[in-house]
Formats: C-alpha cells, sequence, structure tokens
C-alpha cells in the first residue's frame, strides 16, 4: 500500500511538540483569537517576507475577506481559472462577483496572462491567479496587466507554502496572499485555518476589522464584517508545524526529482518547474492519455493517485448558469481529462515512490506503448 498521504505518521514525528502547543493553550483558558494567532501571524509574516498577516478560518474565507476588502460591488468582475479547486470560484461568488474565467498555460497549469486584455471591462476588479499544484503562476505579466488597469491581483496561494517566484515567496508578490491550512496542505492544521498576507498596512487593517464583525472596539461594528477567526489550538499546532515546513517541502522536491528520473523515459508527461520559481510540490502531477486506465491501475495496486481536478469549474453542474459550455476553455478542458496525481507526501520513503514508477512501467509496456 502507498497511500496519497499519512496524517497520523506525521503526527507521530512530532507529537511531543505538538502535544506541548495543545495542553498550553488549554491551560491557558483562551481560544480565539489570542497570543498563539498573534505569534503565529507574526512568524508566519516573516516566513513569506511580509509586514502583515490575518489568520482567519479557511483558505475560501481568505480568499472571500481578501475580495470584500478590496471594496468589490456586486456586479464587479474577477478575472481567474477554471482550472482550480472550487473554492477558488465560491470565493469570488461570497463576496458578491461574478468570476470570470481565462485559459491556462499548459506547461505550468496555471494563468495563461496573455489572455487577460481580451477578459478586462469597466466591472472589471481584481485578478486572482492560483498557484496550482504548489507551482507559482507567472506573476510578472500579469501585474504588469493589472497595473495599467489598475486592478488588485490576489494569489490564490492555497496550495504553495514555501513556493517562490523570481526569489520571492508566493502569496507577497501580488497586493494579497490568500493560504489555506486545511489538513492535508503542505503547511496543515487539525482542522480548517487560513490565512491572507500583505504589505499593505490599509488592506491588513481592514482585514482584521472583516474577520471579527468590523469590531476595533467590542461589540461596536466600525464596519460590516462577519466571523471568520483562526483558533488558538489551531495557530499553535501551525506554530509549530512552520518550523518544519522547509525541510518537508524539501522531501517533496526530492520525491519530485526521483519520479522525473525514473519516469524519464515514461510515455506519461512529468510536471515542469519553470525557470522562473521554485515549485514546492503540494500535488505532483502527470499528464496522460490513458489517465482513468492508468489510475484504477495504480488503485488496484494499491496506490492512492487521484486526480485535481476531474471537471474544470465552468463545466460543472452548480456553474452551468455561468454559460461556458465544453470549449469554452481547451486548455483547461483537456488537462482536466489527461491529469493524474501521484503520491509526493513528505512521510514517504524514496522505496515507495520508487514502487509508484515501477507500476506506471509496467502499465505502459501491458498496454504497448
Ligand atoms: C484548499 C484550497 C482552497 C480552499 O481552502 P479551504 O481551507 O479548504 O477553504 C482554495 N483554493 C485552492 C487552490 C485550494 O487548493
Amino acid at each position: 500500500m502507498i497511500p496519497f498521504s499519512d496524517l497520523k505518521l506525521q503526527y507521530q514525528s512530532i507529537k511531543e511538540e505538538v502535544d506541548a502547543g495543545v495542553e498550553r493553550v488549554l491551560r491557558s483558558g483562551w481560544f480565539i483569537l489570542g497570543q498563539e494567532v498573534r505569534d503565529f501571524e507574526e512568524e508566519f509574516a516573516a516566513y513569506i517576507g511580509v509586514p502583515y498577516a490575518v489568520g482567519v478560518g479557511s483558505g475560501t474565507e481568505a480568499l472571500h475577506l481578501a475580495l470584500l476588502a478590496c471594496d468589490l460591488a456586486p456586479g464587479d468582475e474577477v478575472i481567474t481559472v477554471s482550472h482550480t479547486a472550487v473554492a477558488t470560484v465560491a470565493a469570488i461568488e461570497l463576496a458578491g462577483a461574478k468570476p470570470v474565467f481565462v485559459d491556462i498555460d499548459p506547461i505550468s497549469y496555471t494563468m495563461d496572462p496573455s489572455e487577460l486584455e481580451d477578459k478586462i471591462t469597466s466591472v472589471t476588479k481584481a485578478i486572482l491567479p492560483v498557484h496550482l499544484y504548489g507551482q507559482v503562476a507567472d506573476m510578472s505579466p500579469i501585474l504588469t496587466v493589472a497595473r495599467e488597469h489598475e486592478l488588485k491581483v490576489i494569489e490564490d496561494a492555497a496550495q504553495a507554502h514555501g513556493a517562490e517566484y523570481q526569489g520571492r515567496k508566493a502569496g507577497s508578490v501580488g497586493d494579497l496572499g490568500c493560504f489555506s491550512f486545511y489538513p492535508t496542505k503542505n503547511l496543515g492544521a487539525y482542522g480548517d485555518g487560513g490565512m491572507i498576507v500583505t504589505s499593505d498596512s490599509g488592506l491588513a487593517e481592514r482585514l482584521s476589522l472583516l474577520r471579527q464583525y468590523g469590531w476595533r472596539e467590542r461589540y461596536v461594528s466600525s464596519i460590516r464584517g462577519i466571523n471568520s477567526r483562526l483558533d488558538e489550538l489551531q495557530a499553535a499546532i501551525l506554530r509549530v508545524k512552520l518550523r518544519h515546513l522547509d525541510e518537508w517541502n524539501a522531501k517533496r522536491r526530492n520525491h519530485a526529482g526521483l519520479y522525473n528520473r525514473l519516469l524519464r523515459e515514461a510515455v506519461l508527461t512529468t510536471p515542469m518547474e519553470m525557470t522562473y520559481g521554485k515549485h514546492c510540490y503540494h500535488l505532483y502531477v502527470v499528464a496522460s492519455k490513458c489517465r482513468d486506465d492508468l489510475q484504477t491501475f495504480l488503485r488496484d495496486n494499491g496506490v492512492g493517485a487521484l486526480v485535481h481536478y476531474p471537471v474544470p469549474v465552468h463545466l460543472q453542474g452548480a456553474y452551468q448558469d455561468l454559460g461556458l459550455g465544453t470549449g469554452a476553455l481547451p486548455v483547461t478542458e483537456q488537462c482536466a481529462r489527461q491529469v493524474l496525481t501521484l503520491p509526493v507526501a513528505p512521510e514517504l520513503t524514496e522505496e515507495q515512490i520508487g514502487g509508484v514508477c515501477d507500476l506506471i512501467v509496467e502499465f505502459e509496456s501491458s498496454k504497448g506503448t
């Protein structure tokens, strides 16, 4: 059995540190927005290389609040991609805006900046690139278009903790960077959690109000806000895990390098790390013309191989009223048919990665390819 990930094994490796953090919080009697959250915000901001970080309830809410902080009016448009977790699009609609999709680059699987100009209208307010799989989108041309049209750039960095673009950490390149601490992310809580980072003190101030009813002073709302808070237990756990993030990301990169070497002769396409940045391999995604058969074969042989994502958002039942049918985003649609995610969690061993590769070679030779 080669599992997709093994969070129990990861916990065993940091049990003492985590248990001490949890006990500290339980003994303190303070559970929401306290010292642990303040310390974690400071430590995470320093890690990303920005002055401000605001802890919130989830990655979806990080995106939602980031959009609210940009003062969107109902009917405003936000340009993003359809090849993403549905959360990206759900957050845009939660903020009252309309998602507008551009296609992706087939090599990086991220936003194709050359499509942006065509989609900008008088009500476009923001561009929301997604650093999918742990690879940062090509931010430089995206920022150029945004500056020209006075649009905000919000990075969906929910899969990119520690990834880099031209030497800068994902999340620190645009106006706002949004992270998720869903348990399986490269930096994961033991529950839900999220964070928004920024270098803009005004946006940081607005975000800290928005996450708690607009309170500057308790029980008195200075702006309309919601309740989206990171809790003390998750912050204490995440503080421990942040200290291991670079070491875990290095293991993911090592596994990815091993896959790339062992699958050099394979027919399927291995992922490409763009020269402008550093991939953090939240997911190691290959592309295969016989994806479904390969996934079944791997699963039958005990390998946890998943598809991220099988149906692009614009083709999902819930989003039919956006009016984009099959053929609207050809690269996105082709990727959805071909992508397959192989296990790359840091807890896996090189032998396990080798085992997955042996099975792929066996599958391809049985197909006569
Ligand atoms: C996980 C994820 C989110 C949402 O984060 P949650 O914490 O689950 O709400 C948003 N965008 C992307 C790309 C994600 O992978």
